[in-house]
């Protein structure tokens, strides 16, 4: 058994960033950036109207005060429209901004009366223009190398007409789970066995993270068929085997993934719920076996599949969001391996849900984030805690 710390580390270190590609702005939602990204043009793009209302010059402008109106300038093409002292332009939310005028005044504070309006306020230079630049300058670093793509960054790298972008590789990833005691959903359950579930887990958490999953496959335990599963599953990037990867006689993945040539980097992790824990890899395919075991398929790929994908994709942090909270009981961990403790963190408190054992998956179901407690510590209600946030 090796800590987490040390699978860890051989886990990232031998999985590495796989080759950049470009891609249509639309396909890169969720995608990691391959290089820093910079501005250019700046927003806006030139000073315009924040408000429907009049451009003015403010020096000539009191409360009470008649404006001559001599234009108007909606949104689109500039006008090139030119103001004096005592005149307005009827001007519109993103109109630009008439040459001369300094300030606009919103409609709600004027009266107009045919071709002049009186003023119903006093007007300060720069009321209600947007500047050019004020919220972003040319040249600006708009994206780093490994950030993730989300719904802003592509608006923000739509306003800057760029139609395609450099991100990190997509990650195909075959999912195969193993027993002889796995019924598929649908089908009708026969006494002593299960529905199948980790799967649809597995798919659900890859999916969060950006992967591709390319196919799901049951295997009974029996050696050929697990070889003929795994065979199809190697030509992905990545393959997670649920189940099978103990001790016992009907374990059989690793000694299968063995005969098929595998490299075993990792095996079983002081970590719990998860301890039979596997990783390696088959020629250019990396290779997760996973305990079948709901809560342990789900902790262990937290911990360790996440962010091999992550790294995968191009992916600047690998870690899962932390946040803090108030422990609401006392927890102990008298075990040999660090405990993740599935709780529900509602209005900054954090309180342990379900049973802790690692077939408890209606627990798992009702919780939203993990408390890591180490070997031997006691942790006290009341204590601020930091928790692992995945949903
Ligand atoms: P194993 O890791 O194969 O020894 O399985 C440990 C426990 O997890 C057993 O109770 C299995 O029935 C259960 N299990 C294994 N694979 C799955 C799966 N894909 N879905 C639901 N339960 C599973
Ligand atoms: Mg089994």
């Amino acid at each position: 058994m090796i800590s987490e710390a040390e699978a860890h580390s051989k886990i990232l270190k031998t999985i590495q960033p796989l080759p950049a590609r470009r891609t249509l702005l639309l396909s890169a939602l969720g995608c990691f950036a391959a290089e820093d990204h910079f501005a250019r043009l700046p927003l806006p793009n030139f000073d315009n109207s924040a408000m429907d209302g009049y451009a003015v010059v403010a020096s000539s402008c009191r409360k009470g005060e008649r404006l001559l109106v001599t234009g108007e300038q909606p949104a689109g093409p500039d006008r090139q429209l030119r103001i004096s002292p005592g005149e307005a332009v009827r001007i519109f939310t993103g109109a630009p901004m008439p040459a001369g005028a300094d300030a606009v005044v919103m409609q709600e504070d004027v009266i107009r009366d045919r071709e002049e309006i009186v003023l119903n306020v006093d007007v300060d230079p720069g009321e209600f223009i947007r500047k050019r630049g004020c919220d972003l300058s040319e040249g600006q670093k708009i994206l780093s190398k490994g950030e993730r793509i989300r719904a802003a960054t592509l608006a923000l790298f739509a306003s800057q007409g760029f139609s395609d972008l450099a991100v990190g590789a997509a990650v195909s990833v075959a999912i195969v789970s193993s027993g002889d005691e796995l019924m598929k959903v649908g089908e009708q359950l026969k006494s002593g066995q299960v529905y199948e579930s980790n799967s649809a887990l597995l798919q659900a958490l890859l999916k969060s993270c950006g992967a591709i999953v390319k196919s799901a496959e049951h295997s009974r335990d029996d050696r050929e068929l697990l070889i003929e599963t795994i065979e199809r599953g190697l030509k992905n990037h990545v393959l997670i085997i649920s189940g099978g990867v103990s001790v016992g006689e009907h374990d059989l993945v690793q000694s299968t993934l063995r005969s098929l040539g595998a490299k075993i980097d990792v095996w079983r992790v002081a970590i719990k719920p998860g301890k039979p824990f596997l990783f390696g890899r088959i020629g250019d395919c990396f290779v997760f076996g996973l305990p079948g075991n709901p809560v342990s398929a789900f902790v262990t790929f937290l911990q360790f599949v996440r962010p091999a994908i992550l790294k995968m994709m191009g992916a600047a942090n690998l870690d899962l969001p932390m946040g803090p909270a108030k422990l609401i009981a006392d927890l102990t961990n008298d075990s040999d391996r660090p405990h993740y403790v599935r709780g529900k963190l509602e209005d900054g408190k954090f309180t342990p849900v379900g049973r802790q054992e690692s077939h408890a998956l209606f627990g798992l179901s009702q919780s939203n984030a993990l408390l890591r407690v180490a070997v031997g510590e006691s942790l006290k209600a009341g204590e601020i805690v930091n928790l692992q946030l995945w949903d």
